[in-house]
C-alpha cells in the first residue's frame, strides 16, 4: 500500500523529479501562462507544459467542452461506432495538412503516432507488391518518443543501444547540427543539401528497395532546437522520391502554430508522405495523437489492393470522445485567437529577446525558430548533478520559471500566448538562473 507521504514511491525519474528528493515539487493548478503550487507559488510556463500547451493552460472553453463531452459520451467503441466530433476533429486536422495529405489515424500519445507511421510504412510497400521494404531511417539528434519504433529510429544513442536491434534494419543520418562544422560552414548556401545528400550514402549501402521511410522531425525540438539546414528538406524529398521511400514529418512538436505555421511542412515548403501529431492538437488537456496521411497510403493500409487485405490497427482510445472534445476546442482557440500568425509576428521579438542572453557565463550557443529557443551551456564537472545541471534546475525553479533543461540545453518554448511583457520576464529569470548557477 502506498504511505501518504511516500511520494518518490511514484514519482518518474526524469531531470527535474531527480531533484525531488531534496525539495518536493507539486502542482496544485494552472491557468493560461503559469502554474501554480499549494504554497501558492506562481510558475511562469516557459515550456507550454512540455511543448504542449500551445493555447496556454485551462482554457475555459477547453475545460467546458471536456465537461460537456464527458457528461454526454464518454467512450464510443472505436470499431463499431464513429462519432461526429472523431470525424469533425480529423477534417479539421487534415483541413491545416499541406496539400493531399486528407486522411487521419488517432493515437493517443506522440510515441503512439510514430509506431503507428512507421508500420503504415512498412506495410504500405508490402501491400503495393513491392516487395518487403523493411529498413527505416531516422537522424541523430531526433527524438520521436518511446515505443519500440520511436526508439529505434530516434537519434539519442544512449535512448535505444541498451535494446539491441529493435526493428529489421534501421540507420541514422547525421544530425543537421554540428558546433564545429555549422561554424566551418556557415554561409554556405549549399550546407543543407549536401548534409541531405547523406541519404544517398545510406541507400548505397542497402538496395535502395529496401527502405520503407525516413522519418525526421522538420525542427529537432527536444534535443535542442535545431532548425533544418536552407536546402536541407527539399533534397530529402527529392531523394525520397527517386527511390520510392516514404518521407515522415515528426511534427508532435513543431505542429499547432509552434513555428509560427499549422505544420513546420508549410513554413519550410516541403510537403511529406505522413505528418505525425500530437501535444498541442489539444493544447495538452487530453492525451491525443495522431498521423496524417495521403489517401493512398490510408488505402493501402486500411484496405489493401481490391480489399484483398484485412490489416488491423487502431487502439481502444483511437479518437476519443474526451480528446476529440478538447481538440476541437483547441482549433477554434487557435482560430478565435489566430495563435498560430501571433506566434509568427512574435520571432523576431522573442528572437532578439533570447539572444539578449549572449555573453552570460557558460553560454556557448543560442538558437531560435518560431516560438522556441535553446541556449547551449558549458557543463560545470564540479557542481551536482549532471555537470552541474541540477543546480541549474535549481535556479530555474528559485526564480519561478519553468523550462526543459535538455542534455547540455536550455530549451524555451512557451504557450503561443504568451504576452511581450512575459517574454522579458522569461528572459530576465533565465538570465537570473544562470548567474546564480554560473
Ligand atoms: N516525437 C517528437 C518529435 C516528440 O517531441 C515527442 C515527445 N516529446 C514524441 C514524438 C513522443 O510523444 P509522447 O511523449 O506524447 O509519446
Amino acid at each position: 500500500a502506498l504511505r501518504p507521504n511516500d511520494l518518490e514511491a511514484y514519482w518518474m525519474p526524469f531531470t527535474a523529479n531527480r531533484a525531488f528528493k531534496q525539495s518536493p515539487r507539486i502542482l496544485a493548478s494552472a491557468k493560461n501562462m503559469h502554474y501554480f503550487t499549494p504554497d501558492g507559488r506562481a510558475i511562469l510556463d516557459g515550456t507550454a507544459g512540455l511543448w504542449c500547451a500551445n493555447a496556454g493552460h485551462s482554457r475555459a472553453p477547453i475545460v467546458a467542452a471536456i465537461q460537456a463531452q464527458a457528461a454526454e459520451l464518454d467512450f464510443a467503441p472505436p470499431f463499431q461506432f464513429g462519432h461526429p466530433k472523431a470525424f469533425a476533429l480529423a477534417s479539421r486536422v487534415a483541413a491545416l495538412a499541406p496539400a493531399d495529405l486528407d486522411h487521419v489515424f488517432f493515437t493517443n500519445s506522440g510515441s503512439e503516432a510514430v509506431d503507428t507511421a512507421l508500420k503504415i510504412a512498412l506495410a504500405y510497400h508490402n501491400i503495393r507488391g513491392q516487395g518487403a521494404r523493411q529498413r527505416l531511417i531516422g537522424r541523430e539528434r531526433g527524438y520521436h518518443g518511446v515505443g519500440f519504433g520511436g526508439t529505434a529510429v530516434g537519434g539519442m544513442v544512449a535512448n535505444r543501444k541498451v535494446f539491441g536491434n529493435l526493428l529489421a534494419g534501421v540507420d541514422h543520418l547525421p544530425s543537421t547540427y554540428n558546433r564545429a562544422e555549422q561554424a566551418f560552414t556557415k554561409g554556405e548556401p549549399e550546407w543543407g543539401a549536401h548534409l541531405a545528400d547523406e541519404l544517398e550514402k545510406i541507400v548505397g549501402l542497402h538496395d535502395s528497395s529496401t527502405i520503407a521511410a525516413v522519418i525526421v522531425e522538420p525542427m529537432a525540438g527536444s534535443t535542442g532546437v535545431l532548425p533544418p539546414p536552407k536546402g536541407y528538406l527539399e533534397r530529402l524529398r527529392a531523394i525520397c522520391d527517386k527511390h520510392g521511400i516514404l518521407l515522415i514529418f515528426d511534427e508532435v512538436i513543431c505542429g499547432f502554430g509552434r513555428l509560427g505555421h499549422a505544420f513546420a511542412a508549410e513554413r519550410y515548403g516541403v510537403v511529406p508522405d505522413m505528418i505525425t501529431f500530437a501535444k498541442g492538437v489539444t493544447s495538452g488537456a487530453v492525451p491525443m495523437g495522431g498521423v496524417i496521411v495521403r489517401k493512398p497510403i490510408y488505402d493501402a493500409f486500411m484496405k489493401g489492393p481490391d480489399h484483398a487485405v484485412e490489416l488491423f490497427h487502431g487502439y481502444t482510445y483511437s479518437g476519443h470522445p474526451l480528446a476529440c472534445a478538447a481538440g476541437l476546442a483547441t482549433l477554434d482557440l487557435y482560430v478565435e485567437e489566430d495563435l498560430f500568425a501571433r506566434a509568427a509576428k512574435l520571432e523576431p521579438v522573442w528572437a532578439d529577446a533570447v539572444h539578449s542572453l549572449k555573453g552570460l557565463p557558460n553560454v556557448l550557443d543560442i538558437r531560435n525558430v518560431g516560438l522556441t529557443a535553446a541556449i547551449d551551456l558549458a557543463g560545470k564537472p564540479d557542481a551536482p548533478g549532471k555537470r552541474g545541471f541540477e543546480a541549474m534546475d535549481h535556479a530555474f525553479h528559485a526564480f519561478d520559471l519553468l523550462v526543459r533543461i535538455a542534455g547540455d540545453s536550455l530549451v524555451l518554448t512557451p504557450p503561443l500566448i504568451v504576452s511581450e511583457a512575459q517574454i522579458g520576464e522569461i528572459v530576465e529569470k533565465t538570465g537570473k538562473a544562470i548567474r546564480a548557477a554560473a
